[in-house]
């Protein structure tokens, strides 16, 4: 299938590594002009090497930091002169600290909606005028099944997705007469940087070997398996394809039938 987005310009954040590294290929795959941003230019210099070795495309890396206002200005300008403006933006960010409520105080809560629900309201409230104003737009937020089902020790993580999937869907509403689309997706349990990180903490905590803690993990997903990163990226460029101008609003979730509930 092609996907219509040849030359569209697309700006992933958060992308050196993992899921977003993963959706900047696909949309670099199918033609797009990828922008990739993270904070360490090394490891983002060499990911969009890697991404334009593999696609033959050409991808610009911009260091920011998302949950950093003037990076975020200084992010969509850079692209914007470099290549117009912003067709595709992926919303992803690094997550944010585990732990319970009673392991957060007042500035983890405000360092948490920094990162993962302002960073996302400034991207889009500087990019969606334009988008608007062509009639052709595509927003995209990498969230996580937990807006759909809480993950106990990860309550900076449910509660504050959980705005940005309110957020989204109620300017989903406000845009989709303007052809532009704004979706949601979530990840289960993927096999990134930051799950071993995860499972490594388990099992240090529970007593028990990384390998167990994975096994239990997979028990509990019906495909009986955690899941690659480009089967996440296959969705987002799906969503940021032409084919997909009718699906707006939507929070969907890629993660091997782990999450039970009906929708
Ligand atoms: P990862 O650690 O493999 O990659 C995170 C990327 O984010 C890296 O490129 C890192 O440089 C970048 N980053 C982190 N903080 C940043 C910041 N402040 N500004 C710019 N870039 C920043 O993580 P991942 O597994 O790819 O996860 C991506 C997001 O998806 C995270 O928010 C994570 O919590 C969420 N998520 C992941 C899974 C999973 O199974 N991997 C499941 C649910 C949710």
């Amino acid at each position: 299938m092609q996907l219509g987005i040849e030359n569209k310009v697309a700006l992933v954040t958060a992308a050196s590594k993992g899921l977003g590294k993963a959706a900047a290929l696909a949309l670099s795959a199918e033609g797009a002009r990828v922008a990739i941003a993270a904070r360490g230019t090394e490891t983002l210099r060499a990911a969009a090497r890697e991404i334009a070795q593999a696609t033959g495309g050409t991808v610009l890396p911009v260091r920011a930091d998302v949950s950093v206002a003037a990076d975020l200005e200084a992010l969509v300008t850079e692209v914007e002169s470099a290549w117009g403006p912003v067709d595709i933006l992926v919303n992803n960010a690094g997550g944010p600290r585990p732990g319970v409520f009673t392991d957060m105080q007042e500035q983890d809560w405000a360092t948490a909606v920094e990162l993962n629900l302002m960073s996302a309201i400034r991207l889009i409230g500087k990019l969606l005028p334009g988008m608007r104003a062509r009639r052709w737009g595509r927003i995209i937020n990498i969230t996580s099944t937990a807006v759909k089902q809480p993950i106990p020790d990860l309550i900076l993580s449910n509660t504050v997705r959980s705005g940005l999937v309110a957020m989204s869907k109620t300017l989903a509403d406000q845009v989709a007469a303007d052809g532009v689309t704004v979706n949601n997706v979530c990840p289960g349990y993927m096999d990134t940087d930051r799950v071993r990180a995860l499972n490594s903490a388990a099992a240090q905590a529970q007593g028990v070997s990384v390998e167990e803690v994975l096994a239990r993990t997979v028990a509990a997903i019906p495909a009986g398996r955690i899941g690659r990163p480009d089967e996440l990226a296959a969705l987002i460029a799906f969503l940021a394809s032409e084919q997909a101008a009718y699906i707006t609003g939507t929070t969907i979730q890629v993660d091997g039938g782990r999450y039970r509930g009906l929708m």
